[in-house]
């Protein structure tokens, strides 16, 4: 069906978000035109403000609108103990434990030579120079337990061993293949708890 021009590049642009199919696109896009100006504006204007104000955190690359983040501006957390996570989502949902009283280091993916990504693509030469200034002993591997998951975390621990740091993977009571962020908060807290050195 052909929507006059305006209608299809809203339904475009909608279609290209992540999870959100054709019939769905449609049906976004008719629900935005029924809303009144105030509304629809107010939409728009979350998007370009989020945009605007959310950077990558200088020091651990989580999202924040103040840098450094709160995080890692917190004078009070643990600054010997860094969790390696692959998304910012997985630092939300390991903050939701309120268990883990360290820092994050946030990858931005994992390797997946598959898919073309290697070390380059993800911030580990980031986490690298931290080590440099920062006076850690102990980094957990919190990647997802998934393929490439696990080949990120070792990847690492081979990396950061010979640097005299302990390295430990959270255990594998998260369920196999599943994201962390989609694991409630006591098996995410057990995991951290049983946590393996690697
Ligand atoms: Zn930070």
């Amino acid at each position: 069906m052909q929507y006059i021009a305006p209608l299809a590049k809203l339904v475009e642009q909608l279609r290209a978000l992540p999870g959100i199919g054709a019939k769905t696109a449609v049906r976004l896009a008719y629900h935005v035109l029924e809303m009144d100006n105030d509304r629809a504006q107010a939409l728009a204007n979350a998007i370009v403000e989020a945009k605007a104000k959310i950077s990558y955190c200088e020091i651990c690359f989580n999202l924040t609108d103040s840098n450094p983040c709160r995080i890692c501006a917190a004078e009070a957390r643990d600054q010997s103990v860094i969790c390696v996570v692959e998304e910012p989502r997985d630092v939300a949902a390991m903050e939701r434990t309120r268990d883990f009283k360290g820092r994050y280091h946030v990858l931005h993916g994992s390797l997946s030579p598959l898919e073309g990504i290697g070390p380059e693509e993800i911030k580990i030469k980031e986490l690298l120079l931290r080590l440099n200034s920062e006076q850690v002993s102990e980094i957990i591997m919190a990647t997802n337990p998934d393929v490439e998951g696990e080949a990120t975390a070792m990847y690492l621990a081979k990396l950061l061993k010979p640097l005299g740091i302990k390295v430990t993977r959270i255990a594998h009571g998260l369920p196999v293949g599943g994201d962390l962020e989609y694991a409630d908060e006591v098996t995410l807290s057990k995991a951290l708890e049983n946590r393996r050195e690697m």
